[in-house]
């Protein structure tokens, strides 16, 4: 199943929030914080959307999860469960294709950023409170596809990549989509027949 936007509001308005000022993936309940570095609205998922995307996740039931996001650059994976789809995504990568991003597994919902984040109730929530949870993988585009990762990157990233798309938008998925179809074709085909024998 594809959910192609998750923030329509946002999306037609040019901002990361909805309509209402609230930054959807701090509206999440695992690890909701009030004082988010980012608006997480009034309570966990007091926004639709997130009452949407969360009524979904609990109806289907999926044993994989791949979240598309800019611009951190990087393969973000929440949870033990996640770890053998983050191998699998970032092993279908050639080394070239592999400059723009990091790889990154958190261990406990306290190991990384984002409370409050659709990552942190997949990755850790859904384990505690209802005894499954998905393989999750954040999938961060790079702000500039063909550009070695700077270790920390720059405090304007996001506005280098909102400007890169201003100026070429076909230019940058042009570059952008080899990389992605790969990573995305590897998380549809995951577990392979073998990563799943134990599984039937
Ligand atoms: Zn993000």
């Amino acid at each position: 199943m594809v959910v192609p936007c998750w923030n329509p509001d946002g999306l037609q308005a040019g901002t990361r929030y909805n309509a209402n000022g609230v930054d959807l993936n701090r509206n999440f309940p695992t690890g909701w914080n009030p004082h988010s570095d980012e608006p997480p609205g009034p309570g966990p998922l007091s926004e639709p959307e997130s009452q949407a995307l969360h009524s979904l996740i609990l109806e289907i039931q999926p044993r994989k999860i791949v979240s598309l996001h800019w611009a951190l650059a990087e393969l973000d994976a929440d949870g033990l469960q996640s770890r053998d789809f983050l191998a699998a995504i970032w092993n279908s990568l050639s080394d070239e294709e592999r400059v723009p991003y990091r790889c990154r597994l958190s261990r406990h919902p306290d190991d990384s950023e984002c409370p409050g984040s659709l990552g942190k109730w997949c990755g850790y929530g859904l384990h505690s409170v209802w005894g499954w949870g998905p393989a999750i993988v954040t999938l961060e585009l790079p702000a500039e596809p063909l550009v070695p990762r700077a270790v920390e990157l720059p405090s304007d990233h996001l506005q280098t990549v909102q400007a890169r798309w201003r100026r070429d938008s076909v230019g940058y998925l042009q570059e952008a989509e080899p990389a992605v179809r790969k990573m995305l074709l590897a998380a549809c085909r995951f577990p392979t027949e073998t990563e799943d024998s134990n599984h039937p």
